[in-house]
C-alpha cells in the first residue's frame, strides 16, 4: 500500500510503498478515506528536537482519520466490515492502575498512532478494536477526520463547569476556535478568544466567536471593560502554548478561576506563582481525549448542530500532501484534510 513515511532522519515525508498491516485477533484494519494534518505531524516533518528524540525511523505518520473497516481480527465482536469509523490515537495498556480504574486517558504506558506505531497517512491503518469509534451517518467524513483535535478542544473545554461562566480562550488555532465554539454551546456567558495572527483572528470571527481579541494590539482589561466584565474570567482555556498568552490569562482570571491547559510550550517558562496562590486558581493540564467520554460528547455536539466545517480551510488529495504541509507550516491555515480516495 502507499503511505507517507518518515523514512529518513531529515526534514520531509515521503510517499512510499509499505506492507499492509496485518490485524491481530483484537485488531481492526481500516481503509483510510480522509486523514488530517496535526501540528504533531508538522513537528515530525520539520524533524525538530522533539521529533528526533521521539520518532523511530522509518515510521508511517498521521493519526487524525476517518475510514471504513476492511477487515476485523478473529476476536473482534463489536465491529463489522464496511462500518464507517474513526478512532482514538492513544493506545493504552489496559493493565496499569489508571486503565483498570477506567481512566484510560491517564494510562502510564500510552503509545501514539503515527508517533510510536504506524499511522493513518496510509491506505490502511490497523488499531485495536478498543480504540475504534463508529461514526453516525449525520457526521460528515471530513468532520470525523478531525475528531482527534476536536476531542482535544472538547476535553479541555468541558474540564470545568461552563454554565453562566465567562470564558477566556488564548490561541485561535483550530483547537482554540473549536474550544470557544464548544464553550458557547455548553452554556458559557461570555466567550473571549485571543491570538496575534491576523489570519487566525479572521477565522475566529468567521465562525462567529463573540469577542475576538488581537492580543498584540489590545489589552485584555480594556476588552473586559468594554464588554461589561468587572472581576475577571471564571474559566480559562489555554490553547496557544505561548508564555505571554498564559501570563495574560493568569492576570485576567477572577479569584477562584479555573484554567485548563492544552497548549504545549516549546521550552519551559516561568509564571508569577504568587498570582496563582493569591487568586486561588486551579490549573489542570490536558492531554488527549477522555476514553471514551470525550468521543461521546463530540458526537453529541455535532449531532446537536455544531458545524465544524468552517475550521477546515484546505481539502486536498493525498498526492498534494506537500501543499498541505506548506499550508500548515505557514501557521495561518485551519485544518488541512487529505483525501485518499
Ligand atoms: P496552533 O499552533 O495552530 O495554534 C496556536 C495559536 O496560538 C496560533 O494561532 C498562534 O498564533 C497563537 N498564539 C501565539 N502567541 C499567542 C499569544 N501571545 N496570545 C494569543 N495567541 C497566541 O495549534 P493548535 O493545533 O490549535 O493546538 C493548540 C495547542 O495545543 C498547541 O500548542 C498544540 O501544540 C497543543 N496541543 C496539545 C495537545 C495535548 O494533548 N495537550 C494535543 C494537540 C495540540
Ligand atoms: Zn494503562
Amino acid at each position: 500500500m502507499r503511505a507517507l513515511v518518515k523514512s529518513k532522519p531529515e526534514v520531509g515525508l515521503w510517499m512510499e510503498s509499505v506492507p499492509v498491516p496485518e490485524p491481530g485477533p483484537n485488531d481492526v484494519l481500516i481503509r483510510v478515506k480522509k486523514s488530517a494534518i496535526c501540528g504533531t505531524d508538522v513537528h515530525i516533518w520539520n524533524w525538530d528536537q522533539w521529533a528526533q528524540k521521539t520518532i523511530p525511523v522509518p515510521m508511517v505518520v498521521g493519526h487524525e482519520f476517518v475510514g471504513e473497516i476492511a477487515e476485523v481480527g478473529s476476536a473482534v465482536t463489536k465491529y463489522h466490515v464496511g462500518e464507517r469509523v474513526s478512532g482514538e490515537g492513544h493506545i493504552v495498556c489496559g493493565k496499569c492502575r489508571n486503565c483498570r480504574a477506567g481512566r484510560g486517558h491517564l494510562c502510564h504506558y500510552t503509545q501514539g498512532v503515527g508517533v510510536n506505531r504506524p499511522g493513518s497517512f496510509a491506505e490502511f491503518l490497523c488499531i485495536p478494536e478498543h480504540n475504534v469509534v463508529a461514526i453516525p451517518d449525520e457526521v460528515p467524513d471530513e468532520v470525523a477526520a478531525i475528531f482527534d483535535p476536536f476531542g482535544n478542544a472538547v476535553h479541555t473545554a468541558l474540564s470545568f463547569d461552563l454554565v453562566g461562566e465567562d470564558v477566556l480562550v488564548t490561541g485561535a488555532g483550530p483547537i482554540g476556535i473549536m474550544g470557544a465554539m464548544v464553550a458557547r454551546r455548553a452554556g458559557a456567558r461570555k466567550v473571549v478568544i485571543t491570538d496575534i495572527n491576523p489570519a487566525r483572528l479572521e477565522l475566529a470571527r468567521k465562525v462567529g466567536i463573540d469577542h475576538v481579541v488581537d492580543a498584540s494590539r489590545q489589552d485584555l482589561t480594556e476588552v473586559m471593560n468594554e464588554i461589561g466584565m468587572t472581576e475577571g474570567f471564571d474559566v480559562g482555556l489555554e490553547m496557544s502554548g505561548a508564555p505571554p498568552a498564559f501570563r495574560s490569562m493568569i492576570d485576567a482570571m477572577n479569584n477562584g478561576g479555573k484554567i485548563a491547559i492544552l497548549g504545549i510550550a516549546p521550552v519551559a517558562f516561568g509564571i508569577d506563582w504568587n498570582k496563582v496562590i493569591f487568586k486561588m486558581l486551579t490549573l489542570k493540564g490536558i492531554y488527549g481525549r477522555e476514553m471514551f467520554e470525550t468521543w461521546y460528547k463530540m458526537i453529541a455536539f455535532v449531532q446537536g448542530g455544531l458545524d465544524l466545517s468552517p475550521i477546515i480551510t484546505h481539502r486536498i488529495r493525498i498526492d498534494e500532501f506537500r501543499d498541505g504541509f506548506e499550508a500548515m507550516r505557514s501557521g495561518s491555515s485551519g485544518k488541512v484534510v487529505m483525501d485518499w480516495y
